[in-house]
C-alpha cells in the first residue's frame, strides 16, 4: 500500500501532523497503538498556561487543531497574568479529558485523505541505493540506507509512503515506576512500544533516556472542598481558537489545598522507597516540573507546597492533584494524601506513577523536523525530548507541514525565533544539548513584546492560508481589523479631550489630572487608565479593535525599540553555513565550540549562536572563516 505521508503515534504530536498533512491534499496513514486513546492527555486535564498559550494560539492561526478541540471541550478558561504586561498574558483551561478526546478523534475519522489504523510500528523500512527497501537484517549485511520508505507493523504488515512522522511519545521502552516495582508499559495502562526503539536505534540514532510522572487522580466523593479554597475560572473567557463562535464553555472550579510539616515528614522517611531517590530511575526529570518527594528533598526549608485539585471532566467525580507528581509506593500515596486538609479521607482512583522512555537526541533533526540521518523521515513531539501536550501540537504540526511541502516538492517551512514561540522551541531543540524534558516558558522567547497570544494571527496565519489549512475569510477579516486599528490609532493620537470631561474620569481612577487638554491616545498610554474607563466619551468601537490600540498605546515604545533590535540581530541571523563546512578550519575556535558545532551543525550563523557553550568570540572567528572561503558576503 503506498502512501503520501505515514504518522505514527495517536498523541499531540500525531493528530496535528496526520491533520496537517492530508489536509494539504497528501494520501495520510495515521497508525497508533490504540484508536480509543488518540488524543489521551496522559497527565493533568489541562491546556495553557504560561508560555504554552502562545503555541495554542500559534498552531491555531497555522491550521491546527488543538485550541479548537480546547475550545470545545474545555470546562474553566482563565486568562493568567493579567496584571503583569500582555507579553505575558497566558490562557489555560481544565479540559473534560474524555471530551477531548473524543473530539480529536471525531474530527480525525472524519478527515478526507486520512486512513487509520490500530496498529503498532516496529520497524522503519529504509531503501538502498538501488531503490529496493531492506529491513534490519539486511542492514546488518552491510547494505548502506538513505531514504525511509515505509514500516513495518507488529502483525507483518509493511505500508509504504514518501514521507513518515514518527510521534511515539513516552512509549518506547517505556517502563512505569511505582515504588520499587516497575513494568514496561506507554502509559499506565498501555502496552509500550519495544521494537521500535530498536529500528531507530539499529539506523543509527542516538538515543537517550528520559523521565516524567504524574500525580495520583481521586474520587470528588471523598474530598472535603470545605476544607480548601475555591478558584472560579473567568466569568466571561477567553477562547484560543480563530473558529470558535459564540463561545460559552462551562465554568467549572479548580480547588487548591496544601501539603504540611507531616506530608514532608512521611516523604523523607520512606524514601528507601522510592525508585527515584533509589537509583533504580537512571531517565533524568524535568526539574521545572518536579515530583513531591523532588520538592520535599530539594526545599527542605518550604513546609507547604501548593496543591490543585483539578476537574477531570464533566460527567465524571475524578479529580486530578496537580502539583502532587509522585511515584512512591502505591500505600504511601494515600498517607500522604491522608496528611493534606481536605483530602483526609480521600480515595485514590488511579495511582501516581513516574515513567522512564526512550528519546531521540533532537540534534540529529533540521528544523523542518526531518532527520539529517535519513531522507523523508521525521520526528515529532515527546520523542524529540519535549514534554507537554503544546509543545507536541507544535511539533507536528510543523513535521506535517513539512512533510506536505517536500511531496510537493514545495520549499520547506521553518519559523523563525522572532515570529513565533513555535521558532524557538524548534530552534532550541536542534541547537541545544537537551538533557532533561524540554518544556516552554516565555523566558526562552526573546522577543516575548513581539509574540504574545494575542497577534498570533498576524504572525501567522499568512502561512495557514498559503498551506492551505485556514481559509482565506479569516485573513480577511483580520486585516480588516488591522486597518481599522491602525485608522483609529492615527485618530486618538490627535483627538483631544478637555479637563473638564476627562478630569471627573481620572480622579475617579485615581490618575493625576490634566490642566490641559489631552489625547486619547496619551490617556491610554498612563499604566491605570483603562478602554472602559473611557469608553463613554468616545465612539463604540469592537472589543478586537479597542483591546488592541489599548495595548499599543501602553507598548508602543517597547514594542518599536524590540523591532529594532530584531533587524540588527536579523542582519547576519540567515547567513548559512553548509551542512559539510569543517570546522577543523575555523582557527581559533574553542574546543567546546568546535565539539558542539560539528555534532550539532547548526544550518545558520543566527542557530550556531545561539548553541550554549558556543561564545561571541566563535562567532566572530566562524562568520571570518565562512567570509574567507566567500561562502557569504
Ligand atoms: C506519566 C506522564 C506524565 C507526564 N507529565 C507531564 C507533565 O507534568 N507536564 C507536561 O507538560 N507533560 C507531561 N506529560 C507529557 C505529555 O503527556 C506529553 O508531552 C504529550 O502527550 C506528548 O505528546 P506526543 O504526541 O509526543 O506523545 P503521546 O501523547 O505520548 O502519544 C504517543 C502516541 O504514540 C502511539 N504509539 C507509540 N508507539 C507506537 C508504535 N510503535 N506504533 C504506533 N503507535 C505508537 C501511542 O499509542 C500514542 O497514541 C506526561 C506524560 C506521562 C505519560
Amino acid at each position: 500500500m503506498n502512501f503520501d505521508c505515514i504518522v505514527i503515534g495517536g498523541g499531540h504530536a500525531g493528530y496535528e501532523a496526520a491533520l496537517a498533512s492530508s489536509r494539504m491534499g497528501l494520501n495520510t496513514l495515521f497508525l497508533t497503538l490504540n484508536l480509543d486513546t488518540i488524543a489521551q492527555l496522559s497527565c493533568n486535564p489541562s491546556m495553557g498556561g504560561l508560555g504554552k498559550s502562545q503555541l495554542i494560539f500559534e498552531v491555531d492561526r497555522l491550521g491546527g487543531e488543538i485550541g479548537y478541540a480546547t475550545d470545545q471541550t474545555g470546562i474553566g478558561f482563565k486568562m493568567l497574568n493579567t496584571k503583569k504586561g500582555p507579553a505575558v498574558w497566558s490562557l489555560r483551561t481544565q479540559i473534560d479529558r474524555k471530551r477531548y478526546r473524543e473530539n480529536i478523534r471525531k474530527t480525525v475519522m472524519n478527515q478526507k485523505n486520512l486512513s487509520v489504523k490500530q496498529e503498532e510500528v516496529t520497524e522503519i523500512i529504509l531503501e538502498d541505493e538501488n531503490g529496493s527497501s531492506f529491513t534490519k537484517t539486511q542492514k546488518r549485511a552491510g547494505v548502506n540506507k538513505k531514504k525511509a520508505i515505509g514500516v513495518r507493523t507488529r502483525t507483518r504488515m509493511d505500508y509504504f509512503a514518501k514521507t513518515i512522522i514518527v510521534t511515539t511519545g513516552t512509549f518506547l521502552n517505556g517502563l512505569i515506576h511505582i515504588g520499587l516495582h516497575h513494568h514496561s508499559a506507554g502509559r499506565m495502562g498501555e502496552l509500550p512500544s519495544e521494537k521500535l526503539s530498536n529500528s531507530l536505534q539499529n539506523i543509527g540514532f542516538e538515543l537517550g533516556r528520559l523521565k516524567t510522572g504524574t500525580s495520583p487522580r481521586v474520587d470528588g466523593k471523598t474530598i472535603d472542598f470545605s476544607q480548601t479554597t475555591t478558584q472560579l475560572p473567568d466569568s466571561n473567557p477567553a477562547n484560543f481558537s480563530h473558529l470558535s463562535k459564540n463561545f460559552n464553555p462551562p465554568k467549572i472550579a479548580c480547588y487548591i489545598t496544601h501539603t504540611n510539616q507531616k506530608t514532608q515528614e512521611l516523604i523523607l522517611s520512606n524514601l528507601d522507597r522510592s525508585p527515584l531517590y533509589q537509583g533504580i530511575i537512571s531517565g533524568i526529570g524535568p526539574r521545572y516540573c518536579p515530583s513531591i518527594e523532588d520538592k520535599c528533598v530539594k526545599f527542605k526549608e518550604k513546609e507547604s507546597h501548593q496543591v490543585f485539585i483539578e476537574p477531570d471532566g464533566l460527567d465524571t467525580d475524578e479529580y486530578y492533584l496537580n502539583g502532587l507528581a509522585t511515584s512512591l509506593p502505591a500505600d504511601i500515596q494515600i498517607k500522604i494524601l491522608h496528611t493534606i486538609p481536605g483530602l483526609k479521607e480521600v480515595e485514590i482512583i488511579r495511582l501516581g506513577y513516574g515513567i522512564e522512555y526512550d528519546f531521540v537526541f533532537p540534534y540529529q533533526v533540521y528544523p523542518t523536523l526531518e532527520t539529517k540521518r535519513v531522507e523523508n523521515l521525521f520526528f515529532a513531539g515527546q520523542i524529540l525530548g519535549t514534554s507537554g501536550y503544546e509543545e507536541a501540537s507544535a511539533q507536528g504540526m510543523i513535521a506535517g507541514i513539512n512533510a506536505g511541502l517536500k511531496v510537493k516538492k514545495h520549499a520547506p517551512f521553518i519559523l523563525k525565533r522572532d515570529e513565533s514561540y513555535i521558532g524557538v522551541l524548534i530552534d532550541d531543540l536542534v541547537t541545544q544539548d537537551i538533557l532533561e524534558p524540554y518544556r516552554m516558558f516565555t523566558s526562552r522567547v526573546e522577543r516575548r513584546l513581539i509574540l504574545r497570544q494575542d497577534n498570533a494571527s498576524e504572525r501567522l496565519m499568512k502561512y495557514g492560508v498559503k498551506f492551505g489549512l485556514v481559509d482565506k475569510t479569516y485573513c480577511e477579516k483580520m486585516e480588516e481589523i488591522k486597518d481599522k486599528v491602525k485608522l483609529k490609532l492615527k485618530k486618538f493620537k490627535s483627538q483631544r479631550v478637555a479637563p473638564e470631561i476627562i478630569n471627573p474620569i481620572l480622579r475617579k481612577h485615581k490618575s493625576a489630572p490634566v490642566t490641559q487638554s489631552i489625547t486619547i491616545f496619551q490617556i491610554l498610554k498612563r499604566p491605570e487608565m483603562k478602554w472602559k474607563m473611557i469608553e463613554s466619551i468616545i465612539e463604540p468601537l469592537e472589543t478586537e479593535v479597542s483591546s488592541k490600540i489599548e495595548l499599543h498605546a501602553k507598548y508602543d515604545g517597547y514594542i518599536k525599540r524590540e523591532h529594532e533590535l530584531v533587524k540588527k540581530v536579523k542582519s547576519f541571523e540567515n547567513y548559512k553555513i553548509p551542512q559539510e563546512f569543517d570546522y577543523l578550519k575555523v582557527s581559533g575556535l574553542s574546543s567546546e565550540a568546535y565539539e558542539k558545532l560539528s555534532k550539532i551543525r547548526p544550518i545558520t550563523i543566527g542557530q550556531a549562536n545561539r548553541i550554549s557553550g558556543v561564545r561571541s568570540a566563535d562567532i566572530t572567528r566562524l562568520l571570518v572563516a565562512l567570509k574567507s572561503k566567500a561562502l557569504i558576503n
